[in-house]
């Protein structure tokens, strides 16, 4: 059965090329439910008239996107930080946005390990933040090409275990299937994050076998290999109830007249989600 497009949202990310008002003007009118919004298109016109775009769109907003970033070997950039979350939590709340989606980080040098504690100690120093806000933090697993710099939490598993150690109502994980559709146990973890009321986010796109950028060639969902209508029933098996995100970062899509793409988004999110 074909999915209506208000259990969707569409990240701004997605349409690089256009601003904020023009992606809430562009998802509003297509019929998409909602939009989560990256910090790049609140930067050059402000949180204040960023947050009265947004709610006059009548959007729901599943994200702000991203925090994280928290590993460093110098504890006064972990402190940093911890600040630069807490001003995407106050973000997140003045657009409002359920969650911020955490990129957790990762050093090159730092023993995967060691970058693990200290995202954990990261996330725990914003929590009573999150908590005054009601804004949940959603530890995204980035696949592992991203090890070195980026992500030290590359399954599902690696975020469960962060999510086990906090115990808090605030701390969950975003799964985004670019980044973990290979994971071989990632029915069990998705079970097991709707059984913990982890199970925050949604994300899809699909995964070029042909990729030609680790980072920004991501596949129009039907143009890949990863199965997301299973997944989806996945998530929805688990109790989760929240929309569908569409994220997709392509040199080649932003190329394109953005109104005719967000259209073959939208026939793509029909047929193949
Ligand atoms: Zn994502």
């Amino acid at each position: 059965m074909s999915l209506n497009l208000s259990t969707a949202a569409v990240h701004t990310m997605t349409n690089k090329p256009w601003t904020l008002a023009q992606c809430c003007d562009a998802y509003a009118r297509a019929g998409f439910g909602g939009i989560s919004v990256w910090r790049n298109v609140i930067e050059s016109i402000g949180i204040k008239e960023a947050a009265r775009i947004v709610r006059g769109s009548g959007l729901k907003v599943p994200a702000l996107v991203r925090g994280g970033f928290f590993p460093a070997f110098d504890s006064s950039i972990r402190q940093k930080a911890v600040d630069e979350n807490k001003t995407c939590i106050d973000e997140a709340a003045a657009v409002g946005a359920e969650m911020v989606v955490l990129v957790v980080g990762a050093v090159v040098g730092m023993p995967l390990t060691e970058a693990r504690k200290q995202v954990t100690e990261g996330i725990s120093r914003c929590l009573e933040h999150a908590q005054a806000n009601q804004i949940k933090l959603a530890i995204e697993p980035l696949h592992p090409m991203y090890a070195a710099d980026r992500s030290c939490i590359n399954r599902m598993k690696e975020a469960r275990l962060v999510c086990e150690q906090l115990r808090s109502p605030y701390v969950g994980i975003a799964c985004d299937v670019y980044h973990v559709w290979w994971d071989p146990d990632i029915e069990t973890e998705i079970e097991l994050a709707g059984q913990q009321g982890t199970l925050f986010g949604f994300h899809v796109c699909d995964w070029r076998p042909n990729t030609r950028d680790l980072l920004n060639d991501r596949g129009v969902m039907g143009e890949g290999c990863i199965n997301i209508p299973h997944l989806r029933a996945c998530v929805e098996k688990a109790g989760f109830k929240g929309l569908n995100e569409i994220e997709i970062f392509s040199t080649e899509k932003w190329a394109l007249d953005q109104n005719v793409y967000l259209n073959e988004i939208a026939e793509a999110y029909k047929q193949f989600v």
